[in-house]
C-alpha cells in the first residue's frame, strides 16, 4: 500500500507542493501549526528515522538544503525556524513516511514542554 505521502509525491492526491526534484518533495502541511509549516519528504518511502540506511544519506542531507532554500523563499531564514522529525509513538509520528517539518514565521516557544 502506498503511503499518503507517496500519493502526494506521485501527484495522485492534491497538495500545495512548494518544491519537487528527483529525491525529495516539499508541500504545505494540511494542518499548519505555525505561519509557515512545510513538510519535506524523501520521494522514496522510508517509514521512520529507525529505517534509514547509509544509502539514504545523500537524500537525507538534501532534505536540509531544500529546507534551507524553502526557509529563504518563505522569508523566515533570518528570524529562524525549527526542523522536526518525529519517530514512532513517543515522537508523535502519525504518517509512516519519514518527513521533516519546517515550521516558522513566528516565535515558536520552548522546544519541549517541561
Ligand atoms: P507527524 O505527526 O510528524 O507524522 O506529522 C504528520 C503531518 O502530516 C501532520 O502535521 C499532518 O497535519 C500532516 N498531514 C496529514 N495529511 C496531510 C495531507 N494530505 N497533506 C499535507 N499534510 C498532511
Amino acid at each position: 500500500m502506498p503511503t499518503l505521502f507517496e500519493k502526494i509525491v506521485a501527484r495522485e492526491i492534491p497538495a500545495d507542493i512548494v518544491h519537487q526534484d528527483d529525491r525529495v518533495t516539499a508541500f504545505r502541511d494540511i494542518q499548519p501549526r505555525a505561519p509557515v509549516h512545510v513538510l519535506i519528504v524523501p520521494n522514496k518511502p522510508i517509514p521512520t528515522a529507525n529505517d534509514v540506511v547509509a544509502a539514504d544519506e545523500a537524500t537525507l542531507g538534501h532534505m536540509f538544503t531544500v529546507a534551507r532554500d524553502i526557509a529563504r523563499q518563505e522569508g523566515i531564514a533570518a528570524d529562524g525556524y525549527r526542523l522536526i522529525v518525529n519517530c514512532n509513538e513517543h515522537g508523535g509520528q502519525e504518517v509512516f513516511h519519514l518527513h521533516m517539518h519546517l515550521v516558522g514565521g513566528a516565535p515558536l516557544g520552548p522546544m519541549l514542554r517541561g
